[in-house]
């Protein structure tokens, strides 16, 4: 199998240009932008397919010995925070909790980088029984992905008859303490008509609820922009059953708009990714489960640090990578352009 058939980007660039760079050790780029944010795919493997990320049959194995480890995470996640300036990391996948070494990879950040807040994006499935030795390892927070409370639905959209093993999970991290519980929702046609189920579900359970646009990252290469559902729609779907007023953002560079749910002061999220695109703003910068960094889910782009660190790279060394890769980031996606090609990977295996 191909580079490519793996949904591996066959070009990866081995050095970045660090020409016209200012001299500070923080991720800028050409474009103004100052990444903070670091996203960590620790896995391509997932317990559910969701239609618009994974193929039925899940995505091709990354070899064991080409996944990033331990120890390697701890070093990578270490040298971003007290070196590039990144300040908050979050762990994500596929599915996280498929790794069993992911509260030695926790417990492990959290040594090196004490004060940074350590979060996961997470499924939810078999989280119940792992949300308080995840807490004690000291994550600080979970975002949920749940996209409808209805069983049939939910079965149908991942492929899998798992949501009371999500609806379990989302209850134990928030009874930890694993808080505010976030729940972040797709937004699919099967989907939409349950809209108002899940934001009544999520304003009883004490959860933020934020919908995202759909992406064209889904490994079947189903999505199409004439069929995707825009925020507009949902907002006209939610206003049928609650009075929506508009909150702005909570801070610039949070890709949410928050709405005041019936006068608040509980409030829905929309993240409009496609149809309100806020590239100018993005603070990411992203490091694949096999050791790849990417300033950007939609550039094929790709350094390889994982090579770089066993081929005896010191942290400068991966530091200058580092910041040559985010110097190199691009304005932004092309989504609505006519001659948008989708990234190779998708998102189980970018990391979303
Ligand atoms: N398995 C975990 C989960 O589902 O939360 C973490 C990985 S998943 C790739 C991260 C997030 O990406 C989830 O919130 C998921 O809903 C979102 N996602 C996946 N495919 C997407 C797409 N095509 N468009 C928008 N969001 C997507
Ligand atoms: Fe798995 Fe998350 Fe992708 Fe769904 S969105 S298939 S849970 S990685």
């Amino acid at each position: 199998m191909t580079l490519v058939e793996m949904g591996i980007p066959a070009v990866r660039s081995r050095l970045p240009s660090l020409d016209g760079r200012p001299d500070t050790p923080y991720l800028v780029d050409r474009f103004g932008r100052t990444a903070r944010d670091l996203r960590v795919s620790i896995t391509e493997k997932c317990s559910l397919r969701c239609t618009y990320c994974m193929p039925e049959e899940g995505l091709p194995a990354i070899p064991q010995d080409e996944l990033l480890t331990v120890e390697e995470i701890g070093r990578l996640v270490a040298l971003a925070v007290r070196e590039l300036g990144v300040r908050e990391v979050r762990f994500t996948g596929g599915e996280p909790l498929l790794r069993r070494d992911l509260e030695r990879i926790i417990a492990g950040c959290h040594a090196l980088v004490p004060g940074t807040p350590l979060s996961m994006t997470t499924n939810g499935v078999g989280l119940a029984h792992r949300a308080r030795g995840l807490a004690a390892a000291g994550l600080s927070r979970v975002n949920v992905s749940l996209d409808t409370v209805d069983r049939l639905g939910f079965a149908r959209l991942t492929r899998r008859d798992r949501l009371e093993s999500v609806f379990a999970g989302i209850r134990a991290a928030r009874d930890v303490g694993l808080a505010p519980m976030k729940i972040n929702a797709v937004l699919m046609r099967d989907t939409l008509a349950g809209a108002p189920d899940l934001l009544r579900w999520c304003l009883d359970e004490c959860c933020q609820l934020r919908f995202i646009e759909e992406m064209p990252l889904d490994a079947d290469h189903e999505w199409a922009r004439a069929n995707m559902v825009t925020a507009a729609e949902l907002l006209d779907v939610l206003g049928t059953r609650f009075t929506l007023t508009e909150a702005g953002r909570s801070d610039p560079s949070a890709p949410a708009e928050q709405w005041l749910v019936d006068g608040g002061p509980a409030t829905v999220g929309i993240i409009a990714t496609v149809t309100r695109k806020f590239c100018d703003t993005c603070d990411r910068t992203r490091l694949t489960a096999d050791g790849m960094l990417r300033s950007c889910l939609f550039s094929d782009q790709e350094f390889d640090v994982r090579n770089a660190l066993r081929m005896g790279a010191d942290d400068d060394e991966i530091a200058t990578i580092w910041r040559g890769a985010m110097w190199n980031k691009w304005a932004g996606h092309g989504i609505d352009a006519e001659d948008f090609i989708p990234p190779e990977r998708t998102m189980g295996a970018i990391g979303g």
